[in-house]
């Protein structure tokens, strides 16, 4: 009760503050000055107090006063009449408070004719903090921290207003304002254009190709299954790119390796992201190319490397070998590519596979042995030491060609020992932020990412 006393002589004493205003301006030069306050959005929204006769200049800014004064002094406040004449707002909880505006023809105004005062106490829980509320208070610092955690925001915004956000609501008003900032998906797409011919522009060798669909036009005056698509128009459907300085690096100075891997992109416009990555001295890979294209199959690796293959003049399919995770259809992709090609598999993704069958650490032990032995004749006597500890083991072992996953097998020529797909690990969790942004954001921070990453 004694929160609630405060809160009224508070009321009491800043609503002293509040401005009138002389009605003679309006009125060509009568002298009398209006009797009633006129609430000023600019000046008084963050410190809204009501007083009788209190004047609002639409019916809407009244409402935005009543919610923002529901949240700054923490009170269940609901509309129970609400039409273009009369708003009337009342205390939810046993409290007689009720603040009833209605429209003045002659001054075209709300005006409150009914005030009561509360006698309830605080609440900690206000339904009034929306997300849109969110966004127009916090838009400002959003925009400058856009990683900013949602518990964070949370956190921030209960103790600057004692109030309790839901953090769905939060993280739609982060992605309200980071739209905002950045532009809708339709608006990035529209500038990707601009952008590819920039890149074109500054980064020299740097390879780009879109591929486009027609699609029929569709607008007011054409309907496609009328017009029977002769309006068309042109949607993104892939997009490669390889830098021109680390192509350069790829082909000149470092080991033939092709690292591979995909990642799923969590825009609004999906799709994937493959990836091609070269190995440098420290045995790091360092990804120089990448598409974004609709789904991890063998036709979209197909246009991959095909592009791949052109740009980077492969002629002698012996000097390259690839790595990946074993995913199917790029193995197919390279198969029919390349048939030539030397393919090795990430041993920790063939450890993966094999220990959901074959416990144990005995067994764990020897394979990685067996994966990093460097001669056939250690080679088979670590997989005769697997027969003896688990013959179902050793067959399976023996069904995937050591040509894939041991060094005693390996091609020496790319000068290269490496068992494990990096790129996974370090390039797409490196652009996790990235996969979930807009087209041109997106590439911009990957941009960021590769040539921060460059060799
Ligand atoms: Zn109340």
């Amino acid at each position: 009760m004694t929160e609630a006393v405060d809160d009224l002589q508070s009321l009491r004493s800043s609503s002293d503050e509040l401005r009138s205003i002389d009605s003679s301006s309006d009125e060509g030069g009568t002298s009398h000055r209006r009797q009633y306050l006129i609430f000023n959005v600019d000046s008084d929204m963050h410190n809204s107090q009501f007083k009788l006769g209190m004047e609002f200049k639409s019916h809407d800014m009244f409402r935005d006063v009543v919610k923002e004064y529901a949240i700054k002094w923490r009170k269940h406040i609901t509309f129970i009449k609400n039409d273009k004449q009369k708003v009337r707002a009342k205390c939810k909880v046993s409290c007689p408070w009720v603040c009833y505006a209605s429209y003045v023809k002659h001054d075209g105004l709300y005006r409150i004719k009914t005030l009561d005062e509360h006698t309830c106490n605080r609440s900690f829980d206000v339904a009034y903090v929306s997300s849109k509320w969110i966004v127009k208070r916090y838009f400002e610092r959003i925009r400058l921290n856009p990683t900013w955690p949602i518990q964070s925001l949370s956190d921030t915004i209960s103790s600057e207003h004692n109030v309790k956000v839901d953090l769905q609501k939060e993280r739609r008003a982060r992605n309200k304002v980071l739209t905002q900032v950045e532009g809708t998906t339709a608006e990035q797409f529209a500038m990707l254009w601009s952008y590819i011919e920039e890149i074109r522009n500054t980064i020299p060798k740097t390879t780009i190709c879109i591929k486009v669909k027609q699609i029929p036009k569709v607008n007011e005056w054409t309907n496609p299954r009328v017009s029977d698509g002769i309006d068309t128009e042109s949607k993104f459907k892939r997009l490669y790119f390889c830098w021109g300085p680390l192509k350069k690096a790829f082909m000149n100075v470092y080991k033939l390796v092709i690292g591979g891997d995909g990642c799923h992109l969590k825009g609004s416009h999906g799709g994937i992201l493959l990836t091609a990555g070269g190995i440098d001295a420290k045995n790091c890979i360092f990804p120089f190319a990448y598409v974004i294209v609709e789904k991890k199959k063998k036709k979209t690796w197909l246009w991959f490397l095909e592009l791949l293959e052109h740009d980077l003049n492969i002629v002698n399919f012996h000097c390259y070998t690839f790595m990946s995770d074993k995913q199917k259809g790029l193995i197919d992709a390279v198969a029919e590519l390349f048939p030539n090609v030397s393919h090795r598999f990430c041993v920790r993704h063939l450890y993966n596979n094999f220990k959901g069958k074959h416990k144990g650490l005995v067994l764990k032990d020897l394979l990685w042995k067996t994966a990093r032995v460097t001669t056939v004749p250690a080679f088979v006597k670590v997989m005769a030491e697997i027969k003896e500890v688990d013959c179902k083991a050793y067959n399976w072992l023996v069904e995937r060609p050591p040509i894939h996953w041991s060094r005693s097998h390996f091609n020496t020529f790319p000068k290269c020992d490496l068992l494990l797909n990096n790129l996974r690990e370090c390039f797409n969790s490196s652009i996790l932020e990235a996969r979930s942004k807009p087209v041109v954001t997106m590439l911009e921070k990957i941009r960021f990412v590769v040539t921060r990453t460059c060799p």
